[in-house]
């Protein structure tokens, strides 16, 4: 199931590559494993997949140790400053700094440990209530002030758009981001790239791929439907929703 699964996202990922013009090796498929157990991470890791992205911290350092250390572990979820202790140096990319005060965290915490932690800043580029991440016009002033910080670099874009049935309604959003990368770019400031845009889920990735993504993040489409079972209800299971409100968009 998982590996016929994965087989269509990659022939999704070629054909929308093919739309755009674009090369298929541009795009990084990321496997969004949230709640899906190891003997599922592992089937996708023998399919090919060596990325993999989770949203909490408990649950990504649980797995990290029960899988191949060729593993690239993609931090997803929103982060709290207490639980960055646990995951720098262990992480491929952090995805989800949204605050100056989180980005600090991290670099103090990736000079205590000698690493470099590579991050993206995470845009509410629909500017939903419900979601984390910066508005457009506040990413270029967080961009410059994380950018003088040691041990912390800036690599891109990420952005969680809408949840939609129609994939192509997203195109604006992502249309957006990549803007907004371009803009940040021509400011050319130092230890900043902005070579990586994380966008596109399982509803929106051929949209976003075509938009110019360079990650993708694809969950569902992988692995099916998430049960996050009885005991704590649907929107824990997310860790990119504010509070108790609403459960559409990262839960896919
Ligand atoms: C869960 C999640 C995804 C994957 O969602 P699907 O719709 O299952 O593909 C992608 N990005 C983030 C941040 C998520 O939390």
């Amino acid at each position: 199931m998982i590996r016929e699964n994965l087989q269509n996202v990659r022939d999704q990922i070629r054909e929308a590559c093919l739309r755009a013009g674009r090369d298929p090796e541009t795009v990084t498929l990321i496997a969004v494993s949230k709640t899906k157990p190891v003997a599922a991470l592992r089937e996708a890791y023998e399919a090919g997949v060596r990325d993999f992205g989770e949203n909490k911290v408990q649950e990504l350092t649980d797995k990290i140790p029960q899988l191949p250390p060729d593993i690239r572990w993609h931090m997803i979820g929103h982060l709290q400053r207490n639980k960055v202790k646990y995951i720098v140096g262990r992480t491929a990319m952090i995805h989800s700094v949204d605050s100056l005060r989180l980005a600090e965290e991290i670099s103090r915490e990736s000079l205590k440990k000698g690493v470099e932690t590579d991050i993206l800043i995470e845009v509410n580029v629909a500017e939903e209530e419900t979601k984390y991440g910066v508005s457009c016009e506040e990413a270029p002033e967080l961009v410059r002030l994380i950018s003088v910080l040691p041990g912390i670099h800036i690599k891109g874009l990420m952005t969680i758009a809408p949840y939609t049935e129609d994939p192509g309604k997203n195109r604006p959003y992502f249309d957006k981001l990549v803007q907004l990368s371009v803009d940040i770019a021509a400011k050319n400031i130092d230890n900043v790239n902005m070579n990586v845009l994380s966008m596109g889920m399982s509803g929106d990735y051929p949209a976003a791929i075509e938009a110019g993504a360079s990650c993708i993040r694809v969950g569902t489409g992988i692995f099916g439907e998430r049960d996050y079972g009885t005991e704590s209800g649907p929107v824990s299971g997310s860790g990119n929703q504010k509070g108790m409100v609403g459960n559409h968009g990262s839960n896919g």
